[in-house]
C-alpha cells in the first residue's frame, strides 16, 4: 500500500499493482482515481467452483463433454509451447500430484514471455476433454504470489469488469480488491438509518463492497437496489425540486381564453376540431391563465392534428399582444408549418416569419430585427432560433415540435425570452414518438402531459407489410397501378451521411425504378442536401401531382402531408429504427384512400427482425414506443442522450419501475417539506445530485 493514507481521489498510480504503464492504460478508461475504480461496477458475475485437485477436474465435466461452471485448479507448469494453427496458440502443461492439465491460450502470444516452466499457475475456466486429455481454454489465470487472494474454500462469484484491451476485467478485479476495503470506509451515506430501514436498503458501503466482492446472489440483488434506488431517486428529486421552482418562483404571463377568441380562433381552421382536440385545448388553456409557466407536453400520433392545438396556443398569446414561437427539428417540417399556418391565417393581421439556418444573412438580420422589436407575432422556425443573437421582444408561448430531437439544454434557451420583464414563456412540448408510461416519469417528469388518440375523422388506417428483397418486384408493379389511378407515393431510402456517394445510390435506384417498373411515371428524388428553393419547388409539384413517385430519404419522416400519397415503399427498412418507420407510414393515409406501407427487407440482425415483426403488428404509436424501449434495451433510454442527463448505471427500466414510483414518492415528499433540500441532513444527497444533474436539469439557478 502506498505510505500516505488512502482517499477516494488518490491516482490509481499509487495503487499496488500499478505501474507507469498501466495507470496510462487505467486512466484511458476513465479510470483514474480510487472513487472511479469503486463506481466502476462489474457487468455480470461468473461462479466459480471451490478449487480442487487437477485429477478431479473430470468429475464436473457433464453429458455435453465440458464444465458447466467455472472450475479452478492449480499446479505447476511443466511445459510452455508455442502452438500452430490459424490462430496463433500457446500450450501450456500444468501438473500437480494428481493429474495433467492443458492449458490453451489463444490470440495471446505475449503470454509466452510471462509464463515459464517452475512456476506455479492458479487457473480457472470451463474443462473440457479432448480425447483423453483435460483442456481447459483461455482461462483466467494467476501467478501463485503472496499477493493473490488465499485459494477459496467454496464456491464464489466472480466480478467481470468491462475491460480494454490493455487492462483486463482481471487487472480491474485486483486493483479494486487492494483498495475496497479501505475506499468504502471513505464513503459518506446520503440517506439515513431510519430512512433506509424503513426501505429495506442497504448501506453505501456495504453495497459498493458487495457489488465488488459478492458473498452470494440475494446480496448482490439487494446491493443492486440500493444503487439503483440512488439513481431514480436522486433524478427524482432534481426534476422535484425543478417543477417547486418553475411553479413557486417563475413568473409567465397570464392570458385568458375568451369565447370571442375561441370564436375567432375556429373560424380560422377549415375543419371542426375533435372533441380530444378541443379538450388539450382546454388543457392548453387552464395552463395559460395561470401565471406560472406551462411546462406541457403533447402526445399524439403522427397527423393526430397537434400543430393544429399549437397554433390555438400561439393565437392567445398574439391576442393578448404577446409574441409566439413554433420550433421545428428539420428546415422542411418549418417550412410545411410555415406554409400550413399561413393558409389558416391569411387576411389576419398576424405578423408571421420563418427563420432557418439556410436563409441568406441580410434577410436574417432584417427577421431578427424586426422580432427584436416586436413587428412579428408568431416565428416558425429551426435551431436556427436557438442561435446566439436571437432576442424575442415578449415571447410568451413556445412551442416545440417533436421534441425528442431538442436536449434540455436547447429547451432552456427559450426560457429567456421577454426584454420586458422577468417572465418566461410558456412551454409546448409535441411529440409523435410518445413516451412510454415508465419514462414519463423520470426524464420527463416535469412535464404535464395531454394526449390526442386514435385517428382523424376522415383518415383511414394505413396496412404494413414486410416482403423479402426478392419479392419486390410485385411491390413495384402495384405502386405503378396506384399511380395509374391516379394516386402518387413515397419510395424511402437509407442513407446514412448523405454523402456524394449515398446520393449516387439514390440516383440509381430512381434510375433502376424508371427503366423498370415504373417507366413513364414522374419521379423525383429528394433528400438532405438539396437547397431549400430546391426542395421547395420540388414539394409544391408533388402536391401539384406534377410529380408521381418521390424517391427519398428520411427527410420526408415528419410533416409532409399530401393526401393523395397512398403508399409507402421502404428499402432496407431494417436498417431504420422503429419509430422512424412508423413516422414514415404516417405519411400516407392522410386522405380518404386506404394507405400502404410495405417493408423491403431481408433482415440480417435479431433486432432488425424484430422491429419488422413490431412495425407489421401494430399501428398504434403508444405501443411502437414500448416496443422501441424493450427491442433497444434499458441501455437506450429515450432521449437520455439528446436530454444531456447521464444513463443510469445500475438503475433500467421497465424492470425497476416499482423502485422508480418509490423514489417519486419519496421526492415529493421531500421537496413538498424542503423545496430547495437546504436542510442540514439533505446537504449530501443535494451535492450528489447537483453534481450529477445540476447542469442537464438546469438547478444551477434554482437553489
Ligand atoms: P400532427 O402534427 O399531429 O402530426 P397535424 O396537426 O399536422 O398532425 O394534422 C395533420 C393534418 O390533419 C393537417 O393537414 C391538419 O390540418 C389536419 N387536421 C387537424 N385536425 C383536424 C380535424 N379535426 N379534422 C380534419 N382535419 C384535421
Ligand atoms: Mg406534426
Amino acid at each position: 500500500m502506498s505510505k500516505t493514507p488512502l482517499t477516494l481521489t488518490t491516482d490509481v498510480l499509487e495503487l499496488p499493482h500499478i505501474g507507469q504503464r498501466h495507470a496510462t492504460a487505467f486512466r484511458s478508461m476513465g479510470l483514474r482515481c480510487v472513487s472511479d475504480l469503486i463506481i466502476h461496477l462489474p457487468h455480470r458475475y461468473e461462479r466459480e467452483e471451490a478449487e480442487i485437485p487437477i485429477g478431479s477436474l473430470p468429475e464436473l465435466i457433464g453429458p455435453d463433454g465440458s464444465s458447466d461452471t467455472q472450475v479452478s485448479s492449480r499446479g505447476e507448469v511443466a511445459k510452455v509451447k508455442r502452438g500452430f494453427g490459424r490462430k496463433p496458440r500457446i500450450e501450456i502443461q500444468l501438473e500437480d500430484e494428481t493429474g495433467r492439465l492443458e492449458i490453451v491460450f489463444f490470440n495471446q502470444p505475449w503470454l509466452q514471455k510471462r509464463i515459464h516452466p517452475g512456476q506455479t499457475l492458479r487457473v480457472a475456466g470451463k474443462v473440457r476433454l479432448h480425447g483423453s486429455t483435460l483442456q481447459m481454454a483461455n482461462p483466467r489465470w494467476e501467478h501463485d504470489d503472496p499477493d493473490a487472494p488465499a485459494p477459496a474454500g467454496e464456491a464464489r462469484l466472480l466480478p467481470v469488469y468491462s475491460a480494454s484491451e490493455q487492462v483486463s476485467s482481471m487487472m480491474i478485479a485486483r486493483a479494486v480488491d487492494a483498495i475496497l476495503d479501505d475506499a468504502v470506509d471513505l464513503l459518506h451515506d446520503h440517506l439515513s438509518d431510519a430512512y433506509r430501514r424503513e426501505r429495506a436498503l442497504p448501506r453505501l458501503d456495504e453495497a459498493y463492497r458487495q457489488l465488488h466482492r459478492p458473498t452470494d446472489e440475494d446480496s448482490v440483488k439487494s446491493a443492486r437496489r440500493r444503487l439503483a434506488f440512488d439513481e431514480l431517486l436522486q433524478l427524482q428529486l432534481g426534476v422535484m425540486m425543478k417543477r417547486h421552482h418553475r411553479i413557486q418562483t417563475l413568473r409567465a404571463p397570464a392570458m385568458e381564453l375568451s369565447e370571442e377568441l375561441q370564436r375567432r380562433m375556429s373560424a380560422r381552421i377549415p375543419f371542426t376540431l375533435t372533441e380530444n382536440q378541443e379538450q388539450v385545448v382546454a388543457e392548453i388553456a387552464g395552463d395559460l391563465q395561470q401565471g406560472v409557466p406551462m411546462n406541457r407536453l403533447l402526445q399524439g400520433d403522427v397527423g393526430a392534428g397537434k400543430t393544429v392545438v399549437g397554433l390555438q396556443a400561439m393565437l392567445m398569446a398574439v391576442a393578448a399582444g404577446h409574441q409566439a414561437t413554433l420550433l421545428a427539428p428539420t428546415e422542411l417540417l418549418a417550412e410545411q408549418h410555415s406554409m400550413s399556418i399561413e393558409r389558416m391565417l391569411e387576411g389576419s393581421r398576424v405578423r408571421l416569419a420563418l427563420l432557418t439556418g439556410s436563409m441568406p444573412a441580410r434577410e436574417r438580420a432584417q427577421c431578427l430585427e424586426r422580432l427584436a422589436a416586436g413587428d412579428i407575432d408568431i416565428i416558425i422556425g429551426t435551431h436556427a432560433l436557438l442561435s446566439k443573437g436571437v432576442e424575442f421582444h415578449n415571447l410568451a408561448v413556445a412551442i416545440i415540435d417533436e421534441q425528442h430531437r431538442f436536449g434540455v439544454h436547447q429547451r432552456a434557451v427559450l426560457r429567456r425570452g421577454r426584454a420586458d420583464t422577468d417572465d418566461v414563456p410558456h412551454q409546448l412540448v409535441m411529440t409523435a414518438t410518445p413516451i412510454p408510461r415508465t419514462l414519463s416519469l423520470t426524464i420527463f417528469g416535469d412535464l404535464d402531459v395531454s394526449t390526442i388518440h386514435g385517428r382523424l375523422p376522415g383518415r383511414s388506417p394505413v396496412s404494413t407489410r414486410h416482403v423479402t428483397a426478392e419479392e419486390s418486384g410485385a411491390v413495384y408493379v402495384e405502386l405503378a397501378e396506384r399511380i395509374d389511378r391516379g394516386e402518387q407515393g413515397f419510395v424511402v431510402v437509407p442513407v446514412i451521411d448523405e454523402s456524394e456517394s449515398m446520393l449516387k445510390d439514390i440516383g440509381t435506384h430512381m434510375a433502376d425504378l424508371q427503366s423498370g417498373p415504373l417507366s413513364g411515371r414522374r419521379i423525383e428524388s429528394m433528400h438532405g442536401r438539396m437547397d431549400r428553393e430546391h426542395r421547395e419547388a420540388i414539394m409544391e409539384r408533388f402536391r401539384n401531382r406534377e410529380i408521381d413517385v418521390l424517391v427519398a430519404t428520411t427527410v420526408i419522416e415528419v410533416g409532409i402531408d399530401v393526401p393523395n400519397a397512398t403508399m409507402i415503399v421502404i428499402e432496407q427498412a431494417d436498417r431504420f429504427g422503429l419509430a422512424q418507420l412508423h413516422q414514415l407510414r404516417g405519411r400516407v393515409g392522410r386522405g380518404s384512400i386506404a394507405g400502404e406501407c410495405v417493408l423491403i427487407a431481408d433482415p440480417v440482425t435479431p433486432d432488425g427482425e424484430a422491429r419488422l415483426e413490431a412495425i407489421v403488428s401494430t399501428n398504434d404509436g403508444f405501443r411502437i414506443a414500448e416496443l422501441d424501449m424493450e427491442i433497444r434495451g434499458p441501455g437506450e433510454l429515450v432521449g437520455s442522450r439528446q436530454s444531456g442527463l447521464p444513463p443510469f448505471a445500475v438503475a433500467s427500466l421497465p424492470r425497476d419501475f416499482e423502485l422508480l414510483r418509490m423514489a417519486r414518492r419519496d421526492a415529493e415528499a421531500w421537496i413538498e417539506s424542503d423545496p430547495t433540500l437546504e436542510a442540514p441532513e439533505h446537504a449530501l444527497i443535494r451535492r450528489r445530485l447537483m453534481k450529477r444533474h445540476g447542469e442537464a436539469l438546469g438547478l444551477v439557478d434554482v437553489g
